[in-house]
């Protein structure tokens, strides 16, 4: 089976309008989906892939993928899963590309969207949900799909090898039995910062009726309104539910440290991008300031590198890899590794478009065959899940294992029609 073409759309959903993911800088968001099919030579497999942008700049991403198709048109299938990993060091090391990223931005993201599409279109030949495919394989042919460039100080292949075969020998014998997990789940759909008061109090009562017991609020625009809206959930939800906070990088270092004083009387269970996302040693002096405290952060960590330097230092507490940010299962794989090395517990970064498809995911393949530490969690907001095909599915607050081929993230066609922001009807 070879490959024939990779298509990109724009695709965005004017959820603005609902003040549906808004928090303390992110104020108007158009939900979008840079969205790619990979075709083949056999109508029945194409691959999917998508990355998750909030309006303008998803058309860049788009452009940047037109670049990358050279690497996968006309290859045989199997070919492109044998040299995968040779594949993503062209792609995000690309010798002309490199000099707009590398790794980070607007090409990084792009990169994710690519990959991620290739992996679908080879767990689908396999008819393995992705999670499945990546636990079947031998651990050093998954090694060898994977990216440990820069990052070797830290990890070695040796180290991850015996990390996923030290985990597999807990496996069952009829790994079929993993289909009936269900991954605990935190949500985020209550709390945009844009909701009024009454909003917020309707959606966290709904939410705790449907059995969920860990709230993250939006916090960051006025500190007294923070303290407001924090009692008010707090109240609601008892003092055995979690709450934790997020404001979206908007403080500085200092106001951190200051705002932390004020919303520690809420018992918080973890405080999520305070500050720039970037900024290593700005998490550790605010981690020094109140030991008490954890500090979570990675839904805009660029890349794997940075990561290292987060676990490493300490910066962080709880890992929160997004699935679409970095490039695709080549790098998230190695920082889920390293978070494994350092006992890191991981909890994924998701909502938007197809982030809560791809973490279910992401979640078992950590839980089964990475990860060191036993705290699982991993977060889900409600967003745009009546466009996919097979969008994720929660119960009693957690993921149900995903158990259809592939990685999840085919977005309706009548829906591509309709937002395709190129010539979809909704916007014409
Ligand atoms: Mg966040």
């Amino acid at each position: 089976m070879k490959v024939t073409n990779v298509k990109t759309q724009d695709i965005r959903f004017p959820t603005s309008k609902d003040n549906l993911g808004t928090d303390a800088v992110h104020v108007d968001c158009d939900y979008s989906a840079t969205y790619v099919t990979i075709e083949t030579d056999n109508d029945n497999f194409t691959g999917i892939g998508s990355t998750f942008t909030i309006g303008k700049g998803n058309d860049l991403c788009c452009k940047s993928i037109e670049y990358f198709k050279e690497f996968i048109i006309g290859k045989e299938v199997d070919e492109i899963e044998k040299e995968l990993g040779l594949i993503w060091e062209k792609v995000t090391n690309h010798s002309q590309l490199r000099w707009v990223g590398p790794q980070k931005g607007v090409t990084h993201l792009a990169a994710a969207a690519f990959f991620n599409a290739i992996w679908d279109l080879i767990s689908k030949i396999y008819k393995k949900p992705l999670w499945r495919y990546i636990i079947d394989i031998e651990t050093e042919q998954l090694l060898d799909m994977l990216s440990f460039s820069y990052i070797d100080d830290v990890i070695t292949k040796k180290e991850a090898a015996e990390i996923i075969d030290k985990k597999k020998q807990n496996l069952p014998s009829n790994i079929d039995e993993l289909n009936s997990t269900i991954f605990p789940a935190y949500t985020t759909a209550a709390g945009w910062l844009g909701y009024s008061d009454d909003k917020m109090k309707d959606l966290v009562k709904e939410n705790l009726q449907k059995g969920w017991t860990h709230f993250k609020m939006k916090v960051g625009q006025d500190i007294e309104r923070d303290i407001h809206r924090c009692k008010l959930v707090r109240e609601l939800i008892g003092k055995d539910n979690k709450l934790m906070v997020d404001s979206n990088q908007v403080w500085s270092v200092n106001e951190t440290i200051e705002y932390i004083n004020q919303l520690k009387q809420f018992d918080i269970m973890f405080y999520e991008e305070p500050t720039n996302p970037d900024d290593i040693l700005g998490f550790r002096k605010i981690k020094d300031a109140h030991p008490d405290i954890k500090l979570a952060t990675g839904e805009m960590i660029q890349n794997k590198v940075i990561f290292k330097q987060f676990i490493e230092n300490k910066s962080l507490d709880y890992c929160q890899i997004d699935s679409c940010r970095i490039a695709s299962i080549n790098e998230i794989l190695p920082v889920l590794l390293i978070a494994s090395k350092f006992n890191t517990p991981v909890i994924p970064h998701a909502g938007g478009i197809g982030l809560c498809e791809y973490v279910q995911h992401l979640n078992l393949i950590n839980k089964f065959i990475i990860t060191n530490n036993d705290l699982f969690l991993s977060e889900y907001a409600e967003s745009c899940s009546e466009h996919f095909d097979n969008p994720a599915i929660i119960k009693n607050g957690g993921y149900v294992t995903p158990t259809n081929p592939g990685y999840s993230v085919k977005i309706k066609d009548s829906s591509l029609a309709e937002f395709d922001y190129n010539n979809g009807t909704y916007w014409n």
